[in-house]
């Protein structure tokens, strides 16, 4: 299978008209032009590449009904596509092609750090709400997931653990990590952690569900000042990211953890001190240890000027674009659940139903995080293309698999128009969605 015609986002972070060319799985060979597409050009001026083909292709799903396609597709042998429902057919990618002609080519998303969607959430611990979760990501352009548990007991956490161990990919997102959140959190900077959990750091607790979780569990979150924090992250840094998160600690302390062997910072600005000039707090020591750093783009959690000086601050390798969002993403407003908290959700915000000011989780996919960095907040498509794709894949080790487009890595790749709506998805070499 190839996909011709597309501006392809390179493995230098720039746009450039080319192929890209699968076998099975896998990307085998990237043809790309010589120059590369400017981001002012595309995004202010129209697209170089022309304009998008809106008509010409059709394409069938498994069922036999036809749908538009919003790309033009050649049905060279038996490949199926989703119709309007996102709905996947089966699909054989021998020797077809799409012609992507306009639209851009960029990986998968990876997403570090999310809880739900689509009314499950990870937390439920069962396959059904992975199953569900997946789907949706997928969907949304979401191609790997590396979801987040709240602030539980042990034993709900390990019956987390032992549903995502159990969970078997194949179909919607890749389920590629697990994210602990919870539980050792500050106890002063819950934001929507349940604080009848908070516990103090357990290296014995993190092995048996590390062990439970079967080589998933990539992130570990910790708030520094806890007691005992310095040897925890010593310990357990020797096998998994440890993020710093949910914390009071100030820049000292902070400085501490990441000697000790943190490298992550857990959504940046949120739940945790910010900047002053004679206490700098925690992310001043992120930064100069280099850690990577989370953000929250859904336009509701951090102000946009903000968002651009985080990415100017930890520049475009080390910001990573997540959505942190929980089980009422992709559904109407109402009240819902987030860590066995009441949450109201109320466009694109959710809040606890006992504290309307402290912000619960977002309901904003990761694709629409990245669209409104884009296109609300002015971060250059390139950037934060990255940040939501390559530098997420990097920080939990999977960029050989996931994240960028180039030979070797899973086909992923999601074809977008150039007001950044999803066009058509390829997961693993299959065009899993195609409508308008
Ligand atoms: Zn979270």
């Amino acid at each position: 299978m190839e996909i011709r015609n597309a501006l392809v986002y390179c493995e230098d972070h720039k746009f450039r008209k080319g192929t890209i060319e699968i076998q099975g799985e896998r990307i085998s060979r990237v043809r790309t032009a010589e120059s590369e597409i400017s981001s002012s050009s595309r995004m202010d001026c129209g697209n170089p590449g022309g304009a998008a083909r809106t008509s010409g292709g059709s394409c069938a799903n498994g069922s036999g009904e036809t749908g538009t396609a919003s790309v033009v597709v050649q049905l060279d042998k038996g490949v199926s596509c989703a119709n309007g429902s996102g709905e996947t057919g089966p699909a054989s990618a021998d020797a077809s092609a799409l012609d992507a002609h306009g639209l851009y080519a960029i990986p998968g998303l990876v997403d570090v750090h999310f809880h739900g969607a689509d009314g499950c959430d990870f937390c439920d611990g069962n396959e059904e709400s992975i199953d569900r979760i997946a789907r949706y990501e997928a969907k949304h352009g979401v191609l790997a997931i590396c979801p987040a548990t709240m602030t539980f007991s042990e034993e709900k956490l390990m019956k987390v653990m032992r549903a995502a161990a159990a969970h078997k990919n194949g179909s919607g997102a890749d389920l590629v990590g697990i994210h602990m959140e919870g539980p050792f959190v500050s106890p002063k900077k819950l934001g929507a952690q349940n604080p009848a959990f908070a516990h103090a750091p357990d290296i014995a607790m993190v092995r048996r569900l590390a062990e439970a979780a079967d080589g998933l569990l990539k992130i570990v979150d910790i708030a520094p000042e806890l007691p005992g924090a310095k040897g925890f992250i010593r310990e357990i840094s020797k096998d998994i990211v440890i993020s710093v998160s949910h914390t009071c600690a100030d820049y000292e302390t902070t400085r501490m953890a990441f000697k000790s062997g943190a490298s992550h910072l857990t959504h940046t600005f949120n739940a945790m001190p910010g900047i002053h000039h004679r206490a700098p707090g925690p992310i001043p020591a992120a930064l100069e240890a280099g850690a990577d750093a989370e953000l929250i783009a859904d336009g509701v959690h951090i102000h946009p000027s903000i968002v651009r000086l985080a990415f100017r601050l930890f520049g475009e390798e080390r910001m990573i674009l997540i959505s942190d969002s929980m089980e009422a993403t992709g559904l109407p407003d109402g009240t819902y659940s987030l860590g066995g908290q009441a949450v109201i959700k109320r466009g694109r915000r959710a809040a606890l139903a006992s504290d309307p000011d402290t912000i619960a989780g977002s309901v904003t996919n990761l694709f629409d995080c990245m669209k409104t960095a884009v296109l609300d907040m002015k971060v250059p498509l390139e950037t934060a293309v990255r940040a939501a794709a390559e530098n997420p894949a990097r920080s939990i080790g999977i960029e050989k698999d996931y994240g960028s487009i180039a030979p070797g890595r899973y086909a992923n790749v999601v074809l977008m128009d150039r007001e950044m709506n999803v066009r058509g998805i390829v997961q693993r070499g299959r065009l899993v969605k195609l409508d308008n």
